[in-house]
């Protein structure tokens, strides 16, 4: 290898950041590798948007080779780290297996769907990590409404018209809230019969959001309940089946739309690698480089990063984390080559925006806490601004969506067995 070869496995928000920041301070004196299994960044927190029509899939998708000059774009999964030999083994989207060799490695997996022992959930709920379980979904919520138009008799209209959410984070709730607002504009145009369409938004915590500041919570507690959805608190599910879902209580309620936004699990592929890991992320300094390992990094949703700011505890798996986390690891990669200082990993929370949908959000920038149209500013310019690319496509789908409404119609591309909620299995294809 003539050139220093830094590769970086996964181009999410840290493992993007890091291969943008070391782009512009290497000016091409190293040869800098992403490897990911799609070629674009995805842009995870407007996912609601997509599966709730209000936005095209294309839009929360950003070119990699576009958006990286200079850095090298290696299209497929990594399979095995052999860290002694210094060698990651990809297999390509066609199958093929191939090995690179590295001088500096950086572990940016991010993370997959939580799964919990529930009997049913594995074969009937789906979850919602990528863009084809986001374009699932809208399909399978306009299918249902469009089928309880035509339901055999009540029981099935029901059921048709039920859709059972389960986590009250930033995810659950903003699917729950946008859902809502959707499958009311479908029955508009395609009348279901009496009543509107059921959502429930469960949680065993004791309030929505519950890692978020309480006021957040508040707020978004209240547009749930404007909006009809029944927050069912302290609650969790029992069991799933196709014809619905038994909660903790005892209550079976008849479904066929299980939503499974309980969080996140680090990507299993970090298990193979023979680090420690913490909360199954790998362990690393302030620094961000792994113990004993001074070559190898790891970031973003994948990594223990201690916080320096709540001393004892880890950063959280945020976006706002992951990005910054890139940042620093592309400058102390740098600096192990001796240009500039390496520095440790410090970052306070800047706030938090949930995006309710319609003209609601709840936000607190900088500790503000807002609600409202306020806070649907703050949330939509927050996004506009920490999105590497497609900022036009994005306000321009907003606009128009103000103006003439979302099309409700399904595509049918993504079938339900090509977006099974165990997405993390070790050797997936995307
Ligand atoms: C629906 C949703 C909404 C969210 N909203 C917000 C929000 O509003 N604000 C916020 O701060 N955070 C939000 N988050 C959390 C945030 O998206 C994550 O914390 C962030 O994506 C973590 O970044 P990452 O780079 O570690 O992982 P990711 O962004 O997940 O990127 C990991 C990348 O690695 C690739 N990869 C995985 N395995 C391999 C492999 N074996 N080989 C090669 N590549 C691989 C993946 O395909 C992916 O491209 C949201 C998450 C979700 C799911």
């Amino acid at each position: 290898m003539a050139r220093p070869r830094i590769v970086i496995v996964g181009a999410g928000f840290a493992g993007f950041a890091a291969a943008r920041k070391l782009a512009k301070l290497s000016h091409g004196s190293a040869d800098i590798v992403v490897i990911n299994p799609t070629d674009y960044f995805l842009y995870l927190p407007l996912l609601p948007e997509v599966a709730t029509g209000l936005l095209e899939p294309r839009r929360v998708t950003v070119p990699l080779a576009a958006a990286l000059p200079g850095v090298r774009v290696v299209l497929g999964s990594v399979e095995a780290f052999d860290l002694d030999g210094r060698t990651v083994t990809l297999r390509d989207p066609e199958g093929a297996h191939r090995t690179i060799g590295y001088h500096r490695l950086v572990i940016a997996v991010g993370s997959v769907n939580k799964l919990l022992p529930v009997p049913g959930v594995v074969e009937h709920a789906h979850g919602f990590r990528g863009i084809s379980e986001a374009l699932y979904l809208r399909d399978h919520l306009t299918r249902q409404i469009e089928m309880a138009g035509n339901a055999a008799d009540e029981p099935e209209r029901q059921a048709r018209c039920t859709f059972v959410v389960v986590g009250a984070g930033y995810t659950g709730t903003e699917v729950a809230a946008q859902g809502v607002l959707y499958t009311d504009d479908l029955v508009r145009a395609r009348p279901v019969g009496h009543g509107r369409p059921r959502w429930l938004l469960l949680d065993t915590a004791e309030r929505v959001l519950p890692s978020l500041d309480h006021r957040l919570a508040e707020a978004a507690d209240a547009v749930l309940r404007e909006r009809g959805v029944e927050v069912l608190l302290k609650t969790s599910v029992q069991e799933a089946t196709a014809d619905g879902v038994r909660l903790s209580g005892g209550e079976f309620v008849p479904t066929r739309s299980l939503i499974w936004c309980v969080g996140v699990r680090p990507d299993p592929v970090v298990e193979g690698l023979g680090l420690a890991t913490e909360h199954g992320r790998v362990v690393v300094d302030e620094f961000l480089n792994v113990p004993g390992r001074p070559e190898v990094y790891a970031i973003g949703d994948a990594a223990a990063v201690p916080d320096l700011t709540r001393p004892g505890e880890i950063t959280g798996m945020t976006a706002q984390h992951a990005v910054r986390h890139g940042a620093v690891a592309a400058g102390n990669i740098a600096a192990s080559y001796g240009y500039g200082r390496r520095r440790a990993y410090r970052h306070h929370d800047l706030g938090f925006v949930v995006d309710l949908g319609g003209l609601d959000s709840a936000a607190n920038p900088l500790r503000l806490p807002l609600r409202g149209l306020p806070a649907k500013v703050v949330a939509r310019g927050y996004h506009l601004l920490s999105m590497p690319g497609n900022r036009v496509r994005v306000a321009g789908d907003w606009l128009l969506d103000s103006l003439l409404g979302r099309q409700g119609v399904q595509l049918g591309l993504i079938r339900g067995d090509a977006v099974p909620l165990d997405s993390g299995k070790p050797f997936s294809q995307p």
